[in-house]
C-alpha cells in the first residue's frame, strides 16, 4: 500500500506534523521517494545505477491544499538553498521575447554553479506556482493569443532537456488544473513525476487542526472544550488554508468577548484569562465556508 511504501523510507522518530504539515504523509513520502531519494545518495552510487536524478515534478490538486508547504519543506530537508518561487501570471509579459527571458533568468544561478560544480553543485529548487497560466496546450491561445505561452513551453522544454543537461535542478510545477497543461510537459524527464494533492479527509483535517492549534494549546489560551476531532468531522470540503482561516476566526470571536463597546473602543480588563472555546469555533463554522463542494465521498 501507500502507506507500507511510505513506512520504507521514513525515519519511525520523524513526525509530519513537526514539519508543520498535515494529512500529507502518504503524498510527502512519494514526492521525497520521486524526487528527493536519489539526490542524498553519492553521485558514485547513481553513477553505476545509469540513472538520471527526476529533474521536474508537477504538484496538482485544489486551492489552499499545501502545495507550496510541501515544496518548500522538501526542500529545507535536503539543505537546498532557499527555492525560487515565481508565478506563472508574473512571467508572461507582452513584449516579444521577455517571457523566455524570464524562464531563462530563473534557470541561469544553477547553470552557472552546474558549470563550475558538475554533479558537485548543490541543489536548484525552482517553484513554479500557477504554471497552467502559461504552460497551457500549445497552439490553445495560452497568454492572450500572442502565442506567449507556446514559447515559454518552449523555453521550459529547452531547459529541461537542455543539450548541457543540468543535474542540479527540480522544477516544481504547480496547478489547479492539470488538464489544461501541454501534454509535452509531462513526459518522462519533464514534469514526470506528477501527484495529486487533493482536500484532506477528517484525519488529515484533525491534524491540520492540531497543527494550527498548538501554539494556542501550548500556552494554556484554547479551552479544554475544545475538541479538534470533532472540529475535524465538522469541517468536510475545508482545505488546510480555510482551516487555518476557521482557527483565526475563532480567534476574533473570542477577542469580541473582551471588547467593551463604547464610546471608546477598549478591552475588557480580564483580557489576560482570555482563551478561545468551542463556541467560538462553532461561531467561525458559521462564518469561515470551503469553496470547494467536493464531496468526502469523491475523496475517497
Ligand atoms: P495555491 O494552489 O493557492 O497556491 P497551495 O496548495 O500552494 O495553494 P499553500 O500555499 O501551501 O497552498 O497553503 C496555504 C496555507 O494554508 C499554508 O501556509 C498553511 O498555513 C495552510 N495549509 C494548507 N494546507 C495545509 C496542510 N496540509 N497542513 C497544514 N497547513 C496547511
Amino acid at each position: 500500500t501507500k502507506r507500507a511504501a511510505a513506512n520504507a523510507i521514513i525515519a519511525p522518530d520523524f513526525k509530519f506534523e513537526d514539519m508543520g504539515i498535515g494529512g500529507l504523509d502518504a503524498e510527502f513520502s512519494t514526492i521525497f521517494r520521486r524526487a528527493f531519494a536519489s539526490r542524498i545518495f553519492p553521485p558514485g552510487i547513481i553513477d553505476k545505477l545509469g540513472i538520471m536524478h527526476v529533474k521536474g515534478m508537477l504538484l496538482y490538486g485544489p486551492p489552499g491544499t499545501g502545495k507550496t508547504l510541501i515544496a518548500r519543506q522538501i526542500g529545507k530537508m535536503l539543505n537546498a538553498r532557499e527555492p525560487k518561487v515565481i508565478n506563472g501570471p508574473e512571467v508572461l509579459n507582452k513584449y516579444v521575447g521577455q517571457s523566455e527571458e524570464n524562464i531563462r533568468k530563473l534557470f541561469a544561478d544553477a547553470e552557472k554553479e552546474y558549470k563550475e560544480k558538475g554533479d558537485e553543485s548543490g541543489l536548484h529548487i525552482i517553484i513554479f506556482d500557477e504554471l497552467d497560466a502559461v504552460c497551457k496546450q500549445r497552439g490553445s491561445g495560452a497568454g492572450g493569443g500572442t502565442g506567449v505561452g507556446d514559447s515559454v513551453v518552449n523555453q521550459l522544454l529547452s531547459k529541461l532537456d537542455g543539450v548541457d543537461q543540468l543535474n542540479n535542478i527540480l522544477l516544481i510545477g504547480m496547478t489547479n488544473r492539470k488538464d489544461m497543461i501541454d501534454d509535452a510537459l509531462l513526459r518522462p524527464g519533464r514534469l514526470e513525476v506528477q501527484i495529486e494533492i487533493s482536500l484532506p479527509d477528517e484525519f488529515g483535517r484533525q491534524q491540520i487542526l492540531k497543527i494550527h492549534t498548538a501554539k494556542m494549546k501550548e500556552n494554556k489560551v484554547m479551552s479544554d472544550d475544545v475538541d479538534v476531532g470533532e472540529l475535524a468531522a465538522l469541517t468536510k470540503n475545508f482545505s488546510g488554508a480555510e482551516l487555518s482561516g476557521l482557527v483565526k476566526s475563532a480567534t476574533s470571536f473570542a477577542f469580541n468577548r473582551h471588547i467593551k463597546v463604547g464610546t471608546m473602543a477598549g478591552v475588557s480588563e480580564d483580557v489576560t484569562n482570555m482563551k478561545v472555546n468551542r463556541e467560538d469555533f462553532l461561531n467561525a463554522l458559521s462564518e469561515v465556508k470551503p469553496a470547494f463542494g467536493v464531496s468526502d465521498e469523491e475523496l475517497e
